[in-house]
This record gives C-alpha cells, structure tokens and sequence, in this order.
C-alpha cells in the first residue's frame, strides 16, 4: 500500500516507517495536517497514520477535511496519539479516524493494526469492482433488451417505450408525430418459396435498407412483428413522413432482391403512415391508423403508399 505518515516528529516519522517498510509498504511524509491534506489532493493513497497534536491543522481537523475532500473514495486512517483518554478516543473515531493507537508506539500493535485495515481496505476494493462490473454488464443487457437479434433494429420493447415517450413530448408540444408501418409482400410465399434461411437473410436486407434512409437521430425503426417494421418519426408533418415512406419503398424496391411470384418480380413494401397532430386519444389509436393506412396499400395492388 502506499500509506502517508503525518506527525511533526522526525523520530517518530522514522519509527513508523521502520514498521511500514518491513510489512512492504510504500512510504510518504506529511509534517502536519495542511500538507497531508495537499498530500491526498495531489497524490493516490491507500492508508493514513495521522499524529494528532500538530502545527497549522490538527490530525482531528485534517481527518475531517480528508474525509470531505474524498466524500465516497474511503481509505483506512488511524490515529497515532498520546491523548489516550475515551474522549479524545470517541473524538478520532468521530472525526472520521478508523483505528486509534496510543504513544509511545508499540511496534507490533501498529503493524498489526495496519494489516487489518489493509485487509478491509482490499474487500471494499474488491466490491467496488464487482459493482462496476455489474453497472456495466446491467447497462449491456439494457442495450440487448431493446435491441430485435435477427436484424438489430429496435424490438417491439423498444417502440412501446419509445412510443409511449414521443406520444406524451408531441401532445405536450403540440408537435406532429408520424409512424410508418412497412410490410413486406407476400412474405409468406418467399418463405415458402427461398426457404426460412433466405427468408431470414432478406429481412435483415430489407430492415438495413429501411434504416438507411432515416436520417434524424431522433428517428427510431423497430421491427414490429414477423415482417414488419415501423419507423417513429417525432416533430414531422404526415407530407414529410409520406415522402419518406416513398424513399423506402423505392430503396428497397431498388435493392433488387429477387422474388419470382411478386408483380414487380422482386421484394416489395406495402407502407401505411399516419400522423398525430392532438386528434388521438391515446398513442393506440395512432398505431391502428397507420394500420388502416397499411391495409389500404395491400387493398390497393401493394408495393405503394397511402396515407391515413
Ligand atoms: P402480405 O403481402 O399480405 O403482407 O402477405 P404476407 O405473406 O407477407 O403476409 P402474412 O402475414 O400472411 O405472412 C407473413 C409471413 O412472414 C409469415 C411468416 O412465414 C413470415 N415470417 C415472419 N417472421 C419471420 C422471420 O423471422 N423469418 C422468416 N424467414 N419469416 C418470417
Ligand atoms: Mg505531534
Ligand atoms: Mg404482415
Ligand atoms: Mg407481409
């Protein structure tokens, strides 16, 4: 450990380091509490002997300001005095002192004393990293919780929550608010067709097209179910929402993707958009109107827009 010895003395300072060395310890120096206190400002420390009668700032009023200074990062200090009486005891302890040991020093008592502090100092450091590594892995399954595994858009989770959130900001704002419902056509018979696997491989072709023509970082694509997904698009009129929901059926109808049996003779989207501007109750309504919108493009001949 590296340990900061604070005492006026000379020969006392010598003392202690005497025991500290023989344990191993790394020594530093303070010659009373206003350099101990610079001491911990500037420098890593992992345990304090703290003299308490000293020029400038006493071991008792440095302990408390060490204390303040570091708040939550605590190391073991222990006092070394000659006050020996329950008061002066029940005074280190409340300052923020974890063990107190009287002068003349006794040698073994102090290595002893530093050992055992060392060994609660090692336990606190060994659950602060188990709590950072249980931070991190939570913050992890957070991420993972939200997130659909086939093609790592935003799962159904995701949209509820997301949803849930935009639908009170647009009320509250009195913002328009847009969802666009993408449908795959005749997925069913490209299941059948390709196989599951091809299947699998074209929905993840077609959820990355989709993402990529979103550009606000305030957009979020979700995959909704099987084959279909749904954009939210916060602060935007049904015209933008509709002209973007044509970029998407466009892109994808652009990326080729061969389907025997479709009018086009490759993959296609069928879209529904609608748009919240206060005429909603609740953001369920919103999600059935875009569904209605959605129908009406698979009424209509698909691989098309309509709007609700
Ligand atoms: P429509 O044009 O009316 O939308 O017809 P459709 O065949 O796409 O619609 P339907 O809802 O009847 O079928 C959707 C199909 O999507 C059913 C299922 O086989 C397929 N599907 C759903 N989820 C997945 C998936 O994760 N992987 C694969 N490969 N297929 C899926
Ligand atoms: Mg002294
Ligand atoms: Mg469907
Ligand atoms: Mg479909």
């Amino acid at each position: 450990m590296k340990i900061l010895v604070v005492d006026d003395s000379a020969a006392i300072r010598q003392l202690v380091t005497g025991c500290l060395t023989q344990l191993g310890h790394d020594v530093a120096y303070a010659e009373n509490g206003a350099e101990s206190l610079q001491y911990v400002a500037d420098n890593d420390v992992d345990l304090i002997l703290m003299d308490v009668e000293m020029p400038y700032l006493s071991g008792i009023e440095a302990t408390k300001a060490i204390r303040e200074l570091k708040k939550a990062d605590w190391f073991p200090i222990i006092f070394l005095t000659v006050y020996d009486d329950d008061e002066s005891f029940v005074n280190g302890i409340l300052a923020g002192g974890d063990a107190y040991l009287p002068k003349p020093i006794n040698p073994l008592r102090l290595q002893f004393t530093v050992i055992a502090m060392e060994r609660i100092y090692v336990m606190r450091q060994k659950l602060q990293n188990t709590q950072q590594e249980l931070q991190s892995a939570n913050r992890e399954l957070e991420r993972l919780s939200l997130r659909d595994q086939l093609t790592g858009l935003g799962n159904r989770r995701h949209f509820d929550s997301h949803l849930t959130m935009q639908f009170a900001l647009s009320r509250r704002n009195k913002a328009p608010l847009s969802l666009i419902i993408c449908d795959v056509d005749h997925f069913k018979t490209y299941n059948d067709t390709y196989g599951h696997q091809q299947g699998d491989a074209c929905l993840v072709e077609v959820a990355k097209t989709i993402n990529e023509q979103l550009a606000r970082t305030s957009d979020l694509i979700c995959r909704y179910g099987g084959e279909e997904f749904i954009a939210i698009l916060p602060e935007t009129p049904l015209n933008e929402a509709r002209a973007l929901a044509e970029k998407i059926r466009q892109a994808v109808s652009d990326k080729d993707i061969s389907s025997t049996y479709t009018e086009t003779g490759r993959v296609s989207l069928s879209l529904g958009v609608a748009t919240y501007v206060g005429q909603y109750k609740t953001a369920q309504l919103l999600i059935e109107a875009a569904d209605a919108a959605l129908y009406k493009a698979k009424q209509n001949g698909r691989n098309r827009v309509e709007i609700d």
